[in-house]
């Protein structure tokens, strides 16, 4: 089901909190991921990390090159960095460039239960950073809205 994704700043207390670890595929949690992938899909977004939908558990949804359902998703190791205009499902309309690395390697589980490795070398690896980021509460995006709205607000003071 396509569900209501929550929005930077109006929801920013759900979307601060940090994510907790799933320890098992309830029903309750495969419902979300299916949720999960209904939304990005729907929404035409590269990726989505459950705490969008308000539910704080680690799990993310990678929309390149096919859908990824990652779980608990450890970054093992990583090479390079490159710098991409990335945006977000939760901050509609605002864009930033950020410098990531270039590809990582993260063990995770699957929808399934399987423990898997997701290296994508394109930029599947890129957008999973973006929603490890979620886990932790924080986004690039939310930063650049913050600094964006400064600016806007200098401007007005000194219209005055
Ligand atoms: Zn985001």
């Amino acid at each position: 089901m396509v569900r209501k994704i929550y929005k930077y700043p109006e929801d920013k207390e759900i979307l601060e909190q940090k994510s907790v670890e799933v320890t098992e595929l309830t029903d309750e949690i495969k419902k979300l991921i299916e949720d999960l992938k209904d939304t990005v899909l729907y929404k035409h977004g590269a990726g989505i990390s459950a705490i969008q939908l308000g539910k704080p558990y680690r799990i993310c949804v990678i929309n390149w090159d096919g859908i990824h359902v990652l779980i608990n998703p450890v970054i093992t190791r990583s090479r390079g960095e490159k710098a991409m205009m990335e945006g977000c499902l939760s901050v509609p309309d605002v864009f930033v460039e950020t410098k990531r690395f270039q590809k990582v390697w993260i063990s995770a589980k699957d929808e399934n239960w399987n423990d898997i490795e997701y290296a994508e070398g394109g930029n599947g690896s890129y957008i999973a950073q973006h929603e490890l980021d979620h886990f932790e509460g924080t986004c690039t995006l939310f930063k650049e809205y913050d600094r964006l709205k400064e600016i806007e607000n200098a401007k007005v003071d000194t219209e005055n």
